[in-house]
């Protein structure tokens, strides 16, 4: 039996988790516990392709995960004897600290929580999500791998806003991005797919899921990224604004009445795609569309012309492109998207072919023309199997 990560994921109200073997990157067992505090709860656990579900209050993040091992011992697999060496959790926000992966120990949890600041929406419910786990698997390590490590080498002039230095310099405001797990993943295995050398190539990744961020890739580092101090800045999201204007901030604070929270909710949970057209999801988008609905087709327009704009910056930021890569749930399922973004960039040396980009991709696949000078792609990110990878690289 070799060995087996088990890689936790837990936010607000939800525990994601898979077991994988990093060496193949089989998923052996994997599940969820939803609303956890809410008084229903919801438990998935799907172990040879077989579901068990339950549902049940799930009070906190440690009923949640002790169910959780009970259902491994129920269900199967056996922890023991599938082989766990170590647990790998995700955490959104390292800081300029953290530029790789590091065994959780005190001072690692105190990092967590001092940057709690920077990261107030994802970091409290990491950090709930390790100390439970260190209490109930105590005898294997326990692994953070953070969103923003591969962001915290960004070049000093990618990295700073023009602000105030000392502002800036006292309260750590600078950006960090995040989904660097994905980035990493994808850039490194889309050069595999061209079967280039990592270090020659300068790359575009488009992770577009909920959540959406866009990083331009020189020799496998970063040297520009979307997402900023936090998630909210860059693309247009499921329902977060993107870039917009600060000044909107204080004209709805001064004009609108509206308090600090209030904005801060409105930006980050009721804007995107859903402020636009009233969902979150792209396919409901679409659905409205067929239809003739006009908010749906503006939706969509300011989508792609804000994936455009990134894409040409990112281009100059290069000096060129050789690669650009589409990935995440609309990035993978999305043909529509992929090839509105794209449209008319021919002059950029992008062609997209329409049959290779019909359809949902699974495995990762060329979608540009043979003569197309930037080869354009799908990979199906693996964020789980690549924190399982840096676990085990660790151990
Ligand atoms: P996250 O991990 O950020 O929650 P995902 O990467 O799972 O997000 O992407 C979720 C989004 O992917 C959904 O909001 C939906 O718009 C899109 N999506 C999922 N499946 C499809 C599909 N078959 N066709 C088009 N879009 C899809």
């Amino acid at each position: 039996m070799s060995s087996t990560v088990l890689v936790i994921n837990s936010g607000s109200s939800s525990i994601k988790y898979q077991l994988i073997e990093p060496d193949e990157g089989t998923v052996v067992a994997s599940g969820l516990v939803e609303r956890i505090g809410e008084g229903s709860g919801h438990l998935r656990h799907t172990y040879r392709g077989k579901d068990t579900t339950l549902a049940e209050p799930v009070p906190d993040h440690g009923a949640g995960l002790r169910r959780v091992l009970e259902l491994f011992a129920e269900v199967g697999p056996d922890l023991a004897s599938a082989g766990i060496v170590a647990v790998g959790h995700r955490v959104v926000q390292g800081g300029a600290r953290y530029s790789g992966p590091v065994l959780v120990d005190e001072k690692v949890l105190a990092d967590i929580e001092e940057l709690i600041p920077l990261g107030p929406l994802h970091n409290p419910a990491n950090l709930r999500g390790i100390e439970v786990a260190r209490e109930l698997l105590p005898d294997v390590p326990h692994v953070a791998v953070f969103d923003t490590a591969f962001f915290s080498e960004l070049p000093d002039s990618a990295a700073t806003y023009a602000l105030d230095r000392e502002v800036a310099t006292r309260y750590r405001v600078r950006r960090y991005g995040a989904h660097g797990t994905s980035h990493q993943y994808v850039s490194r295995t889309a050069a595999e797919v061209v079967g280039r050398p990592l270090a020659e190539l300068r790359q575009i990744v488009l992770h577009l899921g909920n959540g959406a961020s866009a990083s331009a890739v020189v020799g496998g580092r970063a040297v520009d990224t979307s997402m900023g101090m936090t998630p909210l800045e860059g693309l247009v999201m499921g329902t977060r604004t993107g870039d917009i204007d600060p000044a909107v901030i204080f004209h709805l604070h001064r004009n609108a009445g509206m308090g600090v929270d209030e904005i801060d909710d409105l930006f980050n949970r009721r804007s995107g795609l859903k402020g636009l057209a009233g969902h979150n999801d792209v396919r409901e988008i679409h659905r409205l569309v067929a239809e003739g609905d006009a908010a749906a087709r503006l939706a969509l327009d300011v989508y792609s012309h804000r994936l455009r704009k990134y894409i040409g910056a990112y281009a100059a930021v290069m000096g060129g492109l050789d690669v650009l890569t589409f990935t995440a749930g609309i990035g993978e399922n999305d043909d529509i998207v992929r090839s509105e973004a794209l449209a008319g960039l021919e002059f950029l040396g992008i062609e997209l072919d329409p049959e290779r980009n019909a359809g949902r991709v699974k495995e990762p696949k060329v979608v540009s023309t043979d003569s197309s000078a930037v080869t354009v792609l799908v990979v199906p990110t693996r964020e789980e199997q690549e924190i399982a990878q840096q676990t085990l690289s660790l151990l």
